[in-house]
């Protein structure tokens, strides 16, 4: 059996690429995420795939909690073999009433976590000579748009910071490589297709029709089945070529 370490995986798209490893029965799965019920989302997974499973709640933003984390899971399950840094926040605002607060915040949980969390798990993948990081990071993290300044920084970031690793990786048989969606009906969207509405003055009908789809050729949301299973393939043994690379799954936005 693998392990994989899947942050924010209690919401949205790490619990969609959780499922996605579940049913290939060959992962336990560290899950994260600060929702409540987190560890009954986890065990719930556990039981209908019968794995094995742990919980933590560990904060993106206290890289102590982040180690703790990493160490605990190492202890419960010998190795991590895939990191999937995933856990996101999103805040849209113009530049000029941007919160201080909302910058820092993005740029912690979006860009740091994933630093501290990979200089975690290097030491025991560099020594086992396997190990796969998968970011997630967005369409933003190739190109902008406007209102979210934070959001683009941090995904144009974690590309930057994906291709670094690929390198430093790369004698070692540790792939580092980040998806990028285009737009997926996650909690994360649901809540900006108000928070959008307000900045550009449109209707949410508007906002999903004429600023999010807009922009992807294909005219649907990426699916969490899709996601998952471009993970699967990035973690994949005969997966060790790719890396460093940064894979749009966006409906052909970024063809454009
Ligand atoms: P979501 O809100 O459904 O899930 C986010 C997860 O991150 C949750 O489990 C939440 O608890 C966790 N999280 C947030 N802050 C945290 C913190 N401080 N510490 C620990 N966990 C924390 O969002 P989602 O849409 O599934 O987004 C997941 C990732 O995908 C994010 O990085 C996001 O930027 C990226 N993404 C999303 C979309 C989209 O359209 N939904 C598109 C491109 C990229």
């Amino acid at each position: 059996m693998k392990t994989v370490l899947i942050t924010g995986s209690t919401s949205g798209i790490g619990l969609g690429i959780a499922r996605e490893f579940a049913k290939t029965k060959q992962y336990n799965i560290i899950f994260n995420g600060l929702e409540p019920n987190g560890q009954e989302i986890a065990d719930g997974v556990g039981k209908e795939f019968g794995l094995q499973v742990m919980f933590s709640n560990a904060n993106m933003l206290k890289p102590e909690e982040l180690r703790k984390m990493v160490s605990d899971a190492i202890a419960k399950f010998g190795k991590i073999d895939v990191l999937i840094n995933n856990a996101g926040i999103q805040h849209v605002s113009p530049i000029e009433d941007f919160p201080d607060e909302k910058w820092n915040a993005i740029i912690g949980i979006n860009l740091t976590s994933a630093f501290y969390l990979s200089k975690a798990v290097w030491p025991g993948m560099k020594e086992r000579k396997f190990g796969r990081i998968i970011n997630i990071a967005s369409a933003h993290g190739l190109v902008a748009s406007e209102f979210k300044s934070a959001y683009v920084a941090s995904k144009h970031g974690i590309v930057g910071f994906t291709k670094t690793l690929g390198l430093e990786g790369a004698p070692f048989n540790i792939t580092v490589n980040a998806i990028c969606p285009g737009y997926v009906k996650t909690p994360l969207v649901e809540k900006q297709i108000a928070d959008q509405a307000k900045a550009h003055n449109m209707s949410a009908d508007d906002v999903v029709n004429k600023v999010m789809l807009y922009k992807q050729a294909v005219k649907n949301f990426v699916s969490l089945e899709t996601l998952g299973q471009t993970a699967l393939l990035l973690a994949a043994d005969h997966a060790s070529t790719i890396t460093g690379t940064a894979i749009p799954v966006d409906g052909g936005w970024n063809a454009q």
